[in-house]
This record gives structure tokens, C-alpha cells and sequence, in this order.
């Protein structure tokens, strides 16, 4: 039986790896959560799985959910309410719970990077959706990772088809789950790419685009800001960057190709030119699931691939002109140091400012590119934590700022 963490619970990966956990009772039990807002969702996932703890980012919403839970009707309440924390202490705390096995990073951006240093420290093994984390501060992370021993297993579906792929390989032994080293015999990886919402769109056309159609994902159904970068092709290129981490390649030799079936999740070559893929439906369930049962295989009762349903795998090359952000995440992970982590944080902001529809589609890459410029003289090369915590916030605030100078020259011209 493997005791989870689930931080971000009530988001698209933690309401996944809950059903799971339903799914294999006699495999995985819930000991803690950790929500934002949500708290009706909080609440119902409380009562299916009774944890030992329940964190929420926003401490002032505490009494709320105390008074929520002793409302309950005996029928729905859990034998022992869990013990209910607040802020950025009580996500750290339920990150690092004593009795949790694996902590799933299920946080959106870059507030899960302290819940998931917490867990690092202490000892856990990590379920990584977040990819945030490693992303703005990859040169913290993973000294910590080595310190600890805590085992990194990817969630993303790319980074697990990556992981899967190398299992089957001689070099598995010795390279499944190192950070940041180049992993022996792995030349290649090419990162697959759906393509996003506007990879039929007339790159001329993109000044039009509304946030209902950025946030209309052709293949998979996630959280929003991850379907804007999927958009945007943002999200692949801090796939890339996830990629260089996690299994030390340099960026010359990690590429991204567009498939829009999204069958094939990801391919390794290796040295002596053998390609690898791993393949099956979208769902996120497989790479999550691989995550808590590995090094096992569960048998599961799920649709099983059928390619003649699928018909055609088709591939091409993205096209930098419809996706100016691929460019500007790879030569952020270039620049190494503290320039990933002004990149993903100017990234959140401008991403959240779209959402909120204070910004056109099409402001996202320009304010990125703003703010890397800017950074180039201020770059880090070995950041501390601070630094990293430093720069995100100088980020988050100068994407404010440009986005109102935007704004007071274009403001009504923002599309219907
Ligand atoms: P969602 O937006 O669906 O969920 C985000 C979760 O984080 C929610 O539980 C939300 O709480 C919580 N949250 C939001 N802001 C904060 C905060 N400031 N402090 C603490 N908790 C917060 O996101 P996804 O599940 O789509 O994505 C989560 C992570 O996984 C992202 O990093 C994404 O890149 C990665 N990922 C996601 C995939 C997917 O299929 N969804 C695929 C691969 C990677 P609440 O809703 O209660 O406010």
C-alpha cells in the first residue's frame, strides 16, 4: 500500500491521481491534500478519502473549511477529520507528511516549487507534474534531489515516455532516475508536440484569438494555463527545458516534432541509432499511474490501443513563426542560471493576464521577450534559492508593468 501526497488536489492532475487512488484501493491510500480555492471539491474529496491532512494555500479560508467539515452530516463525515493547515507552511508540511511514500506535485507554476522542496528535503519520492519547479529553479532542485536521494519520476506524458522508453534499455540500471547527467547510450530525444489549439490556424489570424479558442485543447483535457501554453507551444518548450534536467542532454539534441494524433508521447534515439517511442491513447491516467506503481505495471481495464482505429501518425516540424515562445524557452535554457526562471514567471504573468483577457494572445511572447532581455544583464549563473524566489517575483511585476504600457496604447482593441 503506497501513502500519497496529493498537492494540488483539486486540479486536473491531483482529481486524476484521486481516481486512481479509487481505482486500486488495495494499492494507494490518500494521507494528504492540498487545494487553492476549491474548497467544494476540497470538501467532497475529504469525505471519499479521509486524509490525515488537508493544506490550503490560503490560510483566511481555514475557518471556512473547518466549519464546512463539522457541518457535515454524520453519514459523510470521516472517522478522524484530518489536521487542517494554512499558507506556504502548511502546503510544505503536507508536502512532506511523515506517513506519505510518494508526493504528487500537482500545483500549478511556480507556487509548487516550495511544497516540492519540502517534500525533497524531506525524503519523499516525487510524482512530477509541476514542471514549473524544475524549470525556474533546476539549479536548486536537483542538488537537493541528490542530498535527500528522493527519486524524481516523471508525470508529464513526455518525460514519462522518455523514463519508459530508457527502462528498456542496458542503461536503465544506472540511469532511470539520475537528475541532470548526461544518461549513458541516450543521444536524442525528440519531444512529441500536439500542436495546440492553433496548429491549423493561419499564423496571420492569431491577432484574433480569444481565450475560449486557446483554451479549446484538440487532444487533451488539462488545467488552463498549461492548455494556453500548449497553445502557444510554451508548454513544449518548458518540456525542453524539463527534458535537459531531468535527463542531461543538451539542448542541441532534444527536439520537438508535432504529431497532432498524440499517440506517440515522446521518442529517445540512442547511440547506435535505435529509436524508441512509447505510444498509447491521450490520458494523462497512464503517465500518472506509471508514477505510483512503478517499477510495477497494474492491470488496468482501459481502452487498449488499436492503430487501425488511429489510421495515419503524422509528423512535421513546428513552425517558429506561428510559435514564437519555442524559440524564447530555448535559448532561456541556453542561457542557463536564473534566465529560466525570469522566462517561466514572465510566462505565468503574462499567461494569467490573457486569461483574465487584460492582453491579446499574441502580447504573451513579446512580454516574454521583454523581460528575458531585460534579465540578460542581471543573470545569475549558480542561483540560490533566494535568487530564483527573487527573480520570479521581479518577473511577475515587470510583465505587470509592460502589460499596462500595452494596454494604455491598444485598450479596446482586445478580440470579441
Ligand atoms: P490545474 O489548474 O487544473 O490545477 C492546479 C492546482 O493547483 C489546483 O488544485 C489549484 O487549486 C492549485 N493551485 C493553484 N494556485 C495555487 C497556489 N498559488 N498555491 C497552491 N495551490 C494552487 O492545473 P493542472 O492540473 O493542469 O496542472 C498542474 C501542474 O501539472 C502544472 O504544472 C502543469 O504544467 C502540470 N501538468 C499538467 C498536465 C495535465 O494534464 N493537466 C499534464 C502535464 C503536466 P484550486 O483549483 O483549488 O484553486
Amino acid at each position: 500500500m503506497k501513502a500519497l501526497s496529493v498537492l494540488g488536489s483539486t486540479g486536473s492532475i491531483g482529481t486524476q491521481t484521486l481516481e486512481l487512488a479509487e481505482e486500486f484501493p488495495d494499492r494507494f491510500k490518500v494521507v494528504a491534500l492540498t487545494a487553492g480555492n476549491n474548497l467544494d471539491l476540497l470538501v467532497e474529496q475529504i469525505i471519499r478519502h479521509a486524509p490525515e491532512a488537508v493544506a490550503l494555500a490560503h490560510p483566511e479560508r481555514l475557518s471556512e473549511l473547518r466549519e464546512r467539515l463539522n457541518g457535515l452530516e454524520p453519514s459523510q463525515r470521516p472517522a478522524r477529520l484530518p489536521e487542517l493547515l494554512g499558507g506556504n507552511e502548511g502546503l510544505e508540511a503536507a508536502a512532506a507528511w511523515s506517513t506519505a511514500d510518494l508526493v504528487v506535485t500537482g500545483i500549478v507554476g511556480c507556487a509548487g516549487l516550495l511544497p516540492t522542496l519540502a517534500a525533497i528535503r524531506a525524503g519523499k519520492d516525487l510524482a512530477l507534474a509541476n514542471k514549473e519547479t524544475l524549470i525556474a529553479a533546476g539549479p536548486v532542485v536537483l542538488p537537493e534531489l541528490e542530498k535527500s536521494g528522493s527519486r524524481l519520476l516523471p508525470a508529464d506524458s513526455e518525460h514519462s515516455a522518455i523514463f519508459q522508453c530508457l527502462q528498456g534499455t542496458p542503461y536503465a540500471e544506472t540511469a532511470r532516475l539520475s537528475t541532470g547527467t548526461p544518461t549513458p547510450g541516450l543521444r536524442r530525444i525528440q519531444l512529441t508536440a500536439s500542436g495546440g489549439a492553433f496548429r491549423d490556424w493561419d499564423p496571420a489570424d492569431l491577432h484574433k484569438a480569444t481565450v475560449a479558442d486557446a483554451t479549446s485543447h484538440p487532444n487533451w483535457s488539462m488545467g488552463r494555463k498549461i492548455t494556453v501554453d500548449s497553445a502557444s507551444l510554451m508548454n513544449k518548450g518548458l518540456e525542453v527545458i524539463e527534458a535537459h534536467y531531468l535527463f542531461g542532454l543538451d539542448y542541441d539534441h532534444i527536439e520537438i516534432v508535432v504529431h497532432p494524433q498524440s499517440i506517440i508521447h515522446s521518442m529517445v534515439e540512442l547511440a547506435d541509432s535505435s529509436v524508441l517511442a512509447q505510444l498509447g491513447w491521450p490520458d494523462m491516467k497512464l503517465p500518472i499511474l506509471y508514477c505510483l506503481s512503478w517499477p510495477e505495471r497494474l492491470d488496468t481495464p482501459w481502452r487498449r490501443l488499436d492503430l487501425t482505429e488511429v489510421g495515419a501518425l503524422t509528423f512535421r516540424a513546428p513552425d517558429p513563426a506561428r510559435y514564437p515562445c519555442m524559440e524564447l524557452a530555448y535559448a532561456a535554457g541556453r542561457a542557463g542560471g536564473t534566465m529560466p526562471a525570469a522566462m517561466n514567471a514572465a510566462n505565468e504573468q503574462a499567461v494569467a493576464l490573457f486569461l483574465e483577457e487584460q492582453i491579446h494572445f499574441l502580447d504573451i511572447p513579446k512580454l516574454i521577450d521583454g523581460v528575458c532581455e531585460r534579465h540578460k544583464a542581471d543573470l545569475t549563473a549558480h542561483p540560490s534559492l533566494s535568487d530564483v524566489l527573487a527573480v520570479d517575483a521581479w518577473a511577475r511585476q515587470a510583465v505587470r508593468e509592460a502589460a499596462a504600457r500595452l494596454q494604455a496604447k491598444t485598450p479596446a482593441a482586445l478580440p470579441a
